[in-house]
């Protein structure tokens, strides 16, 4: 039966490493008919946010991504906080105390960072002092009230071996392994190392998917899981992400956590089918997935070892294709809310606004990356109050008296348009320009600025079309002015 766990720390916003980590354990347990759990590691009290465990449940939320054992849905094996485990650790602790491998550790910390001093920068980690000290070490330790902490007794000698599902067999000499590692803090708490082993037991977890960045960790955890006489789960360590300078993707390369590309206008499907890519292929060809499909085609044979790229570039082209496969209704929902919230409609948005929406969404969908942009796309349709950005207006190695000669052309060639059909007035505009020796776009940047106060706009003819010749003309008309107070005419 598989088991996988996605195990987040709730110390930052989730980001794009966490969200492959858990789409990969989510397919995982999906295509084999096995259950994914959330544990929550909130252990480290000086890092726990709230608002970081928060965004957990937000983000998975609106990725639509759900899990069938976790703090907020219960399971058998819970709590799923690990804040609400403590007793359990400690009785494991004192447990491996009770077998020798581990052991009370009373040092202070100003003992600890003398011994880090006299080590210099190599730093070779905790001297395993605390194995050694007296009874009466320990007593007088006691009676000066220091709270030990409990230090793993590992292994000294040999080495420990486990089997990668991606990396193969790995090995690690036993004196290599950090050095009686902290089990148990003075404060109660468990470390990281404890907790994860306990739980992945308790837990029944059979896989463990987890970052690469983790796999330092695995050999301490075999010992752990050796220790106290349980068979480990098989691990499962995934590739780097990077990013396209080949470092490890990180704020530096641009947003990474998903409340960012969730604000920027990407679509929850978007956004896994991409990321699911993220070292994992099904074969040398096929990219495009959707949730249902990759519940049943993922397989952890497929993942790779060498290290995936992230590339904005992709995942927005990824969006884009996402954005024009929505029907009218899906894409108009998604709209809506974002034009509502950015007032180029009402609140809530009229049934006349509505249909100048619906007319207008075979134009825009074509032209959206992102949801966001929506807005600018098509305010030009229900305001004439346009605001022309004065660096708009005129073209790049234009001034403002070509400008307003070529959009008084403009204006001449598409007059009556709406008797005509697009493509004859198009043709008309590319005579045109031939005639005046300018390219066809020159021609028509200044009317599609006039006409929609943007240079990126849905396409110009239609979008002429959806707000009618008298207010294209008002328009035009308007600009021809405003460049005319710039020293537009010559006439
Ligand atoms: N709490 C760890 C994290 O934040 C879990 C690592 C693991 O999966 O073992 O990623």
């Amino acid at each position: 039966m598989v088991r996988v766990r996605y195990a987040p720390s709730p110390t930052g916003l989730q980001h794009i490493g966490g969200v492959r980590t858990a789409l990969f354990n989510y397919f995982f347990s999906r295509s084999q008919g096995g259950s994914f759990i959330l544990r929550i590691e909130d252990t480290d009290r000086e890092r726990y946010n709230e608002a970081a465990l928060q965004d957990i449940y937000d983000t998975f939320g609106w990725l639509g991504i759900h899990w069938d054992e976790g703090p907020d849905v219960g399971g058998p094996y819970g709590p799923y906080l690990q804040s609400e485990r403590l007793q359990l650790y400690r009785d494991f602790a004192e447990q491996l105390i009770e077998q020798d491998m581990a052991y009370y550790a009373y040092d202070t910390a100003e003992e600890l960072q003398a011994m880090r001093k006299a080590q210099g920068d190599k730093g070779s980690g905790y001297d395993r002092r605390g194995r050694n000290y007296t009874a009466q070490q320990i007593a007088d330790y006691k009676a000066r009230g220091i709270v030990p902490v409990v230090r793993f007794k590992g292994p000294l000698e040999g080495e420990t071996v486990f089997e990668d599902m991606i990396l193969g067999r790995v090995k690690k000499k036993n004196k290599d392994i950090t050095p009686d590692p902290v089990l148990l803090k003075s404060d109660g708490f468990p470390t990281y190392h404890l907790a994860n082993v306990i739980d992945d037991h308790q837990m029944q977890i059979s896989h463990i998917l987890r970052a690469q960045e983790w796999l330092s960790s695995a050999p301490l955890h075999v010992q752990l899981y050796h220790a106290f006489g349980w068979s480990p789960p098989q691990f499962c360590h995934l590739p780097m992400v990077m990013g396209k300078d080949g470092q490890k993707l990180s704020k530096r390369h641009g947003s990474t956590s998903v409340i960012e590309f969730r604000k920027q206008g990407y679509l929850p499907e978007a956004l896994i089918n991409y990321v699911t890519l993220l070292g994992w292929a099904y074969d040398d060809k096929r990219e495009f997935f959707t949730t249902d499909e990759l519940e049943k085609l993922f397989d952890v044979a497929r993942i790779n070892k060498a290290p995936a790229v992230f590339d904005y570039r992709k995942l927005e082209w990824f969006n884009g294709v996402y954005i024009r496969g929505k029907s009218d209704d899906e894409l108009q929902a998604l709209m809506v809310p974002i034009l509502v919230e950015a007032g180029v409609v009402s609140n809530p948005i009229t049934e006349q606004e509505r249909q100048i929406l619906g007319a207008a969404l075979p134009l825009v969908r074509e032209r959206m990356k992102y949801l966001t942009e929506a807005p600018e796309l098509v305010r030009f349709l229900y305001t004439d109050e346009l605001q022309y950005n004065p660096d708009d207006l005129i073209p790049s190695k234009m001034d403002a008296a070509s400008t307003a000669r070529l959009l008084q052309e403009g204006r001449s060639v598409v007059a009556g348009f709406e008797a005509r059909a697009d493509e004859e007035t198009e043709e008309l505009l590319r005579s045109k320009a031939q005639e005046l020796g300018v390219k066809l776009g020159s021609l028509m940047m200044p009317l599609r600025i006039a006409v929609t106060g943007s240079r990126v706009s849905p396409p110009l003819l239609g979008s002429m079309r959806l707000i009618g010749e008298a207010r294209v003309k008002q328009r035009i008309d308007k600009v021809l002015q405003l460049l005319q107070s710039k020293g537009g005419t010559d006439e």
